[in-house]
């Protein structure tokens, strides 16, 4: 007996993905970093497809809503294909479980859409109505540049107390 797909009951299907030379050479297809041009023109297509499937079906506010300029923010930038591939990874690898799409639903989208808008940053609003700020966005840019040199200022001061004190005891 076959399946409708042509498949004997039990068996596996083959992985098929437009980036599965990247899957089986071991590189992870969710890090920018590890595509070359072509791969990540190919994932960027992706990402704009599943962005339109998942504002139609996985959106009931508007704060959840992932806007089209999502490349013109790097956290989101970053973070969407990894959404992308845990949905994926939940529906259509062939090693994909009920299991994996129930986490997907209970916790990976919840966890998401509640992180949705600090991914976005400033300019949210904005972006939702198709309306993106770069000027916005390069403020955010430069406040979290300005946050992270702060910690890590904070961090080194940190350091040299500490290293001041061991050295103190050590008299
Ligand atoms: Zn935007």
């Amino acid at each position: 007996m076959t399946t409708p797909t042509g498949q004997q009951p039990g068996q596996k299907r083959p992985l098929a993905h437009p980036l599965k030379t990247v899957m089986d050479a071991g590189r992870h297809p969710w890090v920018w970093a590890e595509l070359d041009a072509a791969e990540a023109e190919i994932l960027a297509g992706l990402l704009d497809v599943f962005v339109h499937y998942y504002n139609a079906e996985s959106v009931s506010d508007r704060a959840e809503v992932i806007p089209g300029c999502w490349r013109g923010h790097p956290r989101l930038m970053h973070e969407l294909p990894v959404l992308y591939w845990q949905w994926w990874s939940a529906h259509h690898h062939p090693a994909a479980e009920l299991s994996h799409a129930g986490i997907y639903y209970a916790k990976v989208l919840p966890d998401f859409q509640d992180r949705l808008d600090s991914l976005i940053g400033m300019g949210g609003a904005m972006c939702r109505k198709g309306e993106h700020s770069s000027a916005a966005q390069n403020h955010e840019i430069g406040v979290v540049r300005a946050t992270a040199d702060q910690i890590l200022t904070q961090q080194a001061s940190d350091r040299r107390f500490i290293e001041h004190a061991v050295n103190a005891f050590r008299i």
